[in-house]
């Protein structure tokens, strides 16, 4: 830079000094000069909280303290001085980066009326905004397009997206595809699977309406391929092909069956409203029951009855799609709460996003606060008041209780921070932590002071900046 600024002298160098700090504010992380050492115990430390995580059976108030992008220690008591950044987070809870089992995100290619297109949406735009550090897009890629899904979102998202795979080969592309009984091929499908592992930790069949069982035992063998869980969205419901069966024969002991209370495909007992003998037959063979909401998956009458009888869901996922998101469902905290309203309590449905479906896709590594572990982290209030819950069939339940995300962190990094926990006052006179630091804890830009302030942001109006015009009203004709 400094040759450029002896030509170009020392108002355009400042100039493009100041573009530059403006496309890295947009982009986030950036690359730089190297960060001085650390020689503190902690990066970032979040004070206060009420920490908890299922997988280590932690439920106390206390301090979570991260460095380099790991756990590095959780207690009742953690020292500030040992942090370069303290975030003070009294009357939020701190738990393990949410997990959202079962997402729609390969958009961007332009097909109509598809999930491998405009029905599914950007994972960033959903996700840490919810305290979501991880998706899992159910099917709506195959062994044909996955590359192209990978190299189009997975690789280009800062939320951690992984894959089921779908059985057909062409992914969720409409009915056309989706029964084409040619393209299900257990085999290929499979194979593509141990090519990306931790990436692709399962095997999807959706959205079939045929009577025939071959998408299901097609998974089958992807499965043992691959040694990756199965997930059956069972489609259309057909007498040649009940639920009954497909539990008890067609699935095995830790697949995943979503959708599970939609009451579609007799997942609920007619005489009792309880749970149907197949959803029993489920949990008794060890078979997962993942909420699944999506925009035609969850239905008070069917949800009430099931969860009161004791049967409650092993995940909670959204099915997040351009028609779910804007529909009863929402978002990831909006399905949660409704299991609070359920009667479901806070350390319940916490476990159901975060230990429970990284056991599900068999990714352990995830959805917990284990030191040493990857510290992703979401920071939840509870807010109280009246709410209205709404699901399938928009008919609503009220509920005192709504979850909100106050604070993402990824990777050891602020990456969503609502109401600015982490943030200094706007006309501070100094940092509240080193700011050459500052990319150890955070993917935001903090303000400048001190001798670079002149450099960087010069306070008079630049060469060629619009003229400022005072507004004027506009004379109605
Ligand atoms: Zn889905």
């Amino acid at each position: 830079m400094r040759s450029v600024c002896g030509v170009v002298g020392k108002w355009m160098c400042a100039a493009l000094l100041l573009s530059a700090a403006a496309v890295r504010a947009q982009e986030g992380p950036v690359r730089g000069p190297a960060l001085p050492p650390n020689p503190l115990p902690y990066d970032l430390l979040l004070t206060n909280g009420h920490v908890l995580d299922d997988k280590n059976h932690v439920d106390m108030s206390g301090d979570v303290g991260i460095k380099d992008g790991k756990i590095a220690a959780i207690g009742a008591h953690l020292n500030p001085k040992d942090a370069l950044k303290t975030v003070d987070v009294q009357g939020y809870y701190i738990t393990p980066g949410l997990i959202d089992l079962h997402t729609h995100v390969y958009t961007g290619t332009g097909e109509k009326n598809s999930y491998a297109g405009d029905l599914s949406v950007m994972p960033d735009g959903f996700t840490l905004r919810n305290g979501v550090t991880t998706i899992v897009d159910a099917g709506s890629s195959g062994w044909r397009n996955f590359d192209d899904f990978k190299d189009r979102i997975i690789d280009r998202s800062r939320t951690r997206v992984l894959a089921e795979l779908n059985i057909v080969g062409s992914g969720m592309r409409g009915a056309k595809y989706e029964d084409n009984l040619d393209d299900m091929d257990g085999k290929l499908t499979g194979e593509k699977a141990l090519k990306f592992p931790g990436v692709i930790v399962g095997i999807k069949s959706a959205h079939f309406t045929g009577p025939e069982w071959k998408p299901y035992d097609q998974a089958q063998i992807a499965e043992d391929i691959a040694h990756i869980p199965v997930m059956i969205d069972f489609g259309a419901n057909r007498i040649e092909r009940p639920l009954l069966q497909l539990v008890e024969s067609h699935l095995r002991p830790s697949d995943i069956y979503t959708h599970c209370f939609s009451g579609l495909r007799n997942e609920q007992d007619p005489q009792t409203g309880g749970p149907s003998k197949a959803l029993l037959v489920m949990r008794q063979r060890g078979i997962y029951c993942d909420v699944g909401h999506g925009g035609g998956s969850f239905a008070w009458t069917v949800a009430k009855p099931i969860v009161a009888s004791g049967y409650k869901p092993d995940s909670i996922s959204t099915d997040l799609h351009v028609g779910s998101m804007n529909n009863g469902m929402k978002d990831l905290l909006n399905v949660a709460d409704k299991l609070l309203v359920l009667g479901e309590t806070v350390p319940e449905v916490i476990a159901q996003m975060t230990s429970h479906p990284a056991h599900e896709i068999r990714q352990e590594q995830y959805g917990n606060l284990s030191v040493g572990g990857i510290a992703d982290v979401a920071v939840l209030s509870v807010d109280h008041g009246n709410f209205g819950f709404v699901d399938m069939y928009n008919t609503k339940m009220m509920g005192t209780q709504k979850l909100v995300c106050q604070m993402t962190v990824k990777d050891g990094k602020i990456v969503y921070d609502l109401n600015g926990l982490s943030a200094d006052m706007w006309d501070a006179t100094k940092h509240s932590a080193d700011e050459r630091q500052a990319r150890r804890w955070t993917v935001f830009s903090e303000r400048p002071f001190g001798a670079t302030r002149g450099q960087r942001f010069p306070t008079s109006t630049p060469v060629n900046a619009p003229p400022q015009v005072q507004d004027k009203a506009i004379p109605k004709k």
